[in-house]
């Protein structure tokens, strides 16, 4: 069974309104076990609403579709859908009482041209309403079948779970789940983290059409994603392949994965601190406290957050830090801000950033050359060069997220044998 949706508003292609009601059905589809195929926006138009119901039919069993039902000129769905399907519009009698039955309730009196919501294509099923006055349609057009429902967001929502989708899955005749999982990956770019996938695409896509698919997001600031999704016949069937799944796409990312869902780099960062019963201080320059409110934003912070100080100024960190005079941005000052902070805050593990953020060079040093500082419990402070690019916010949001990454990355290495080695196994159970 495969469906597609059509979102019909002029609201909608002048950029006014977000299309939140096609995410919503894709979404509630994707779980009934329905093949979402193609979802397009439409102008009030029945000309171009008729002509994308059209294409519509010609490629998928069904067709969702929202918006225009309302009781407006430019409410033009119900003529669009008659018009496709070579059916008359019909004022239903039924239908109209039970429109105005909705408006004496609510001690409303009906406008004439809410008459227009009573409009029925032939053969169409209504789908009363419950929470609004427009009507739902169920509308067949030879095999294949067109939904139309409101756009008023609550109301498309509840029809969405009361009509359309028991109809679809009876019609569809059997059952199924389809349900995504999604790794969260730092340190490498799109491209090189799909090469690195490519035996496992190549292997599913050898295993036919109903085997796991892999899809690569570019997330912008928070890394690239890669998506698993698959189809089952329950949910339970569903999770286990993505296990299954999960166990494959990680032993070919080692610890690139930080996440998975909606884990964050800080999650990651505080699953390996309780784990290793540490706490955190935190020396920032160039990142201007941005670390230390990432890591804030996680809940139970307190438990191994201890504090941090913004150490701007080259003078600041030498009064707080007690770092040498002399230049701050290299690697072993990072080292040894990291290694100070610990001894100021009182913390297991320091953590430090310095750079320049732009736009102008500083100390010789152009733009995005910046250092992260880690200190550990027994072991020397290091200082990591992170090559940055961009405008100076870029810099600073990438340089902080980089750093927290890099922080992972060397509990991850401490907590494994021996300490860093990059063992995807160790690196699997840190990010749950
Ligand atoms: P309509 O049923 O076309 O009269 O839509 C009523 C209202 O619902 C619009 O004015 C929008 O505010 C909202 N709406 C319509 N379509 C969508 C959509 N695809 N996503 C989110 N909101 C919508
Ligand atoms: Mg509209």
């Amino acid at each position: 069974m495969r469906a597609e949706i059509v979102a019909v508003g002029t609201e909608l292609l002048l950029g006014q309104n977000l299309d939140t009601n096609t995410a919503f059905i894709a979404e509630r589809l994707a779980a009934a076990g329905i093949d979402c195929t193609l979802q397009v926006s439409v102008g009030d138009n029945v000309k171009r609403i008729a002509d994308a119901l059209r294409l519509a039919l010609a490629r998928a069993d069904a067709v969702v579709c929202t918006g225009g039902l309302g009781p407006t000129q430019d409410d033009v769905t119900r003529e669009a859908i008659a018009l496709v399907a070579g059916v008359a519009l019909r004022r239903d009698a039924a239908v109209l009482a039970l429109v105005e039955e909705i408006f004496r309730r609510r001690g409303r009196t009906m406008s004439p041209s809410n008459a227009r919501q009573g409009d029925v294509p032939q053969g169409a099923t209504v789908i009363p309403p419950r929470l609004g006055t427009a009507p739902g349609l169920i509308c067949p057009v030879g095999p294949r079948v067109v939904y139309a429902l409101p756009g008023v967001p609550e109301e498309m929502r509840e029809m969405v779970e009361r009509a359309v989708v028991p109809d679809l899955v009876a019609r569809a005749g059997e059952r199924a789940v389809i349900a995504s999982r999604v790794l969260r990956t730092w340190g490498l770019g799109e491209s090189a983290v799909a090469e690195r996938l490519a035996p496992r695409v190549d292997a599913l896509e050898a295993a036919g059409p109903d085997a796991a698919t892999i899809a690569f997001l570019a997330s912008g600031m928070e890394g690239i994603k890669v998506r698993v999704t698959v189809k089952a016949a329950d949910a339970a069937t569903a999770a286990a392949a993505l296990d299954e799944e999960e166990r494959a796409l990680r032993a070919l990312l080692g610890d690139l994965v930080f996440g998975v869902d909606e884990e964050t780099m800080e999650h990651a960062v505080a699953s390996e601190l309780l784990a290793a019963g540490w706490t955190l201080g935190v020396a920032e320059s160039y990142t201007g406290g941005l670390v230390g409110a990432r890591l804030v934003g996680e809940p139970g912070a307190s438990r191994w957050f201890a504090g941090g100080v913004v150490t701007y100024g080259a003078g600041t960190k030498q009064h707080v830090l007690g770092l040498d005079p002399g230049p701050v941005v290299s690697a072993s000052a990072a080292a040894a801000m990291a290694a100070a902070v610990r001894e100021v805050i009182g913390a297991d593990v320091g953590l430090a950033t310095t750079g320049v953020a732009g736009p102008d060079p500083d100390e010789g040093l152009a733009p995005g050359t910046c250092f992260a500082g880690i200190a550990l419990p027994g072991r020397a402070a290091e200082g990591l060069a992170l090559s940055l690019a961009g405008t100076r916010e870029r810099i600073r949001e990438i340089g902080t997220i980089s750093t927290l990454d890099r922080l992972r990355r060397a509990l991850v290495g401490a907590r494994t044998a021996g300490g860093g080695a990059q063992d995807p196994a160790g690196a699997a159970s840190s990010s749950r």
